[in-house]
């Protein structure tokens, strides 16, 4: 019996290895024309001021619309292009895409509305970046404080390389966020010395966060030492209005979650945000 499934099991993971190694392949593959072939989309996703009930910004997050697949998720395909140098382009794409909306919100006379960009730590390492990032915001006219750049800790460590890259990118006027925080294994000091304007927290912990007594004491502290730093923090996956009305007692600053809204697309956030 032990042997059987012994086998049963070694057939079914060579199978899926197959199975795993050539449908990478053809994502490679195909991922490699998305851009070419228009088929990268950016959803938005409101962030909410608890303070006041509006939305105030939106985090842009890319999804790749398959020909044959349909929408693929950044969780399958951003390890991906990050693995194989891919997400330079594709960030690239993001960026211009981002400043382009700006743009087009601050002539529509919208202009005090704020986008946050993600940039994986192979994004955030590349020499060119802060150049790229710099050139949009020119050529577009837009105000830098209105884009926020999120970055995980991973991407920053300690190193010099990251703290000077994040001092040129506060010298543009842009924002940056520390997304998932609380996840990275990474120790505080970065706190100390990094130029950060925002905490995101983890969804890990907001999903439990009112049943969970761990989670609730994270979270509590995770505000607390924003607030006792001057730093903006913004609560990630909320999903129901308890723990909506639990952030806003908290006086915990911007809430994102399905509860406020899923990803849109650009015509529904001007559909529905924008109309006077
Ligand atoms: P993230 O930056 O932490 O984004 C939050 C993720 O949580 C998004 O997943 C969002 O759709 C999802 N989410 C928001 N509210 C809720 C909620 O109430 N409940 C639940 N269960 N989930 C919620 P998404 O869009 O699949 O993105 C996953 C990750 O992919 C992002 O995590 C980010 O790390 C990465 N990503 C997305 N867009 C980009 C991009 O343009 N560039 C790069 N480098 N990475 C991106
Ligand atoms: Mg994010
Ligand atoms: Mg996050
Ligand atoms: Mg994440």
């Amino acid at each position: 019996q032990v042997k059987e499934r012994g086998k049963g099991h070694y057939q079914y993971y060579r199978k899926d290895m197959k199975k795993g190694t050539s449908q990478t392949m053809l994502l490679e593959t195909g991922l490699r024309k998305s851009i070419e072939r228009d088929e990268l989309v950016l959803l938005y996703q409101p962030q909410i001021d608890l303070l006041t009930g509006e939305t105030t910004s939106f985090e842009a997050l890319i999804r790749w619309n398959h020909p044959e697949l349909g929408f693929i998720s950044p969780g399958e395909f951003i390890p991906l292009a990050e693995e194989t140098g891919l997400i330079i382009p594709i960030g690239e794409w993001v960026i211009e895409k981002v400043c382009k909306k700006l743009r087009d919100w601050k002539e529509a006379g919208y202009s005090d509305i704020s986008i946050a960009v993600n940039l994986s730590p192979r994004q955030f390492q590349q020499p060119g970046l802060v150049n790229y990032i710099e050139r949009n915001i020119l050529t577009n006219k837009i105000d830098s404080n209105n884009l926020e750049f999120e970055i995980t800790e991973g991407a920053i460590q300690d190193s010099k390389e990251a703290l000077h890259t994040l001092a040129e990118l506060k010298k543009l006027g842009v924002k940056v966020a520390v997304d998932d925080f609380g996840t990275g294994y990474s120790s505080l000091s970065y706190l100390k010395y990094f130029p950060i304007d925002t905490l995101k927290i983890d969804q890990s912990f907001v999903r439990e966060v009112l049943q969970d007594k761990k989670d609730m004491a994270i979270t509590t502290t995770i505000i607390h030492l924003a607030q006792s730093l001057g730093l903006s923090v913004v609560a990630e996956g909320v999903e129901d209005e308890k723990q909506a009305i639990f952030f806003k007692k908290m006086k915990c600053d911007k809430a994102q979650g399905y509860f406020f809204s899923r990803p849109i697309n650009e015509e529904t956030v001007e559909a529905h945000y924008f109309k006077k």
